[in-house]
């Protein structure tokens, strides 16, 4: 193999490293945000900055797909799961401009109130101001909890805007982004080997494929895979409700009661 050659796919696999250790990470904190807005003093707080983060979700994936050299067929599921990911949550991307810029839109200077509304600097508007809510709302359906961030306010062409994320549904969407992006990668490309390798060199003990099966079925979710690794993606469904997840090792075993997103907020 040429040198040049061999340097392409070095750099096409840190692309890949990097892309999914970030989407691991990205989603890891969304798991925790969402825990943290169930039980927050000032959900709609929390709730804003899960709005926020959520638009960065598929940047680490989307520049794996556009690195050169990236396979043709993984640029296009990648590229594919993206779209299903913003189809997913469709006002979050607008969502996240009016939380970004609350003060403004408190004002009626928001960017979606008034772009033109005045020749120049678009001025303070008062009616604008005061028909501009937002609002975070604590749903329950079917004995699971819907936290939903909204906004109500008045368009630059006279209309009424309504926008709102629900936060389960986006944690949800990430995940399924994150399987798919898994899938897509070429073997060899798994994130976090370095990772896993260094966990070992400083003496945590990695389970054995039974042990770890054993733990995670007394966390509450079925493998429905063969163990790939502590740190990886491991494809389970939840017990209780049924759903597929994919989760690792690590994380199940860091935290207290089921993994399961779907079931967050039921009774006991
Ligand atoms: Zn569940």
């Amino acid at each position: 193999m040429s040198e040049r050659e061999d340097k392409r796919k070095q750099v096409v696999a840190e692309a890949w490293r990097i892309g999914l250790s970030e989407l691991l990470r990205c989603q890891a904190w969304l798991d925790q945000q969402v825990r943290r807005v169930l039980s927050s003093t000032d959900p709609q707080l929390d709730a804003q900055h899960l709005v926020i983060e959520l638009r960065k979700v598929p940047e680490p994936v989307r520049s794996i797909a556009m690195t050169a050299g990236v396979d043709e067929d993984s640029r296009k599921r990648v590229f594919a799961a993206i779209r299903d990911f913003v189809s997913a949550v469709p006002d979050a991307r607008l969502l996240r401009n009016v939380v970004e810029h609350l003060d403004d839109y408190r004002r009626g200077l928001g960017r979606l109130q008034q772009p033109s509304r005045y020749p120049g600097r678009p001025q303070p508007d008062a009616e604008l101001a005061r028909q501009f809510q937002l609002d975070f709302t604590m749903g329950v359906e079917d004995g699971v909890a819907r936290p939903v961030l909204c906004t109500r306010f008045i368009r630059d062409d006279g209309r009424p805007q309504q926008l709102s994320v629900d936060l389960i549904d986006a944690v949800r969407a990430a995940r399924r982004l994150g399987v798919a992006v898994f899938r897509a990668a070429p073997t060899g490309m798994a994130p976090l080997a370095n990772k896993t390798q260094r966990s070992a060199a400083e003496g945590y003990r990695l389970p054995s494929p039974e042990k770890a099966m054993a733990a995670m079925l007394l966390q509450g979710v079925q493998p429905l895979e063969p163990y790939p690794g502590a740190n990886v993606l491991w494809k389970c469904s939840c017990q209780r409700c049924g759903s597929v997840l994919a989760v690792t090792y690590t994380n199940v075993q860091r935290r207290s009661g089921s993994p399961c997103v779907f079931c967050l907020g039921r009774g006991r």
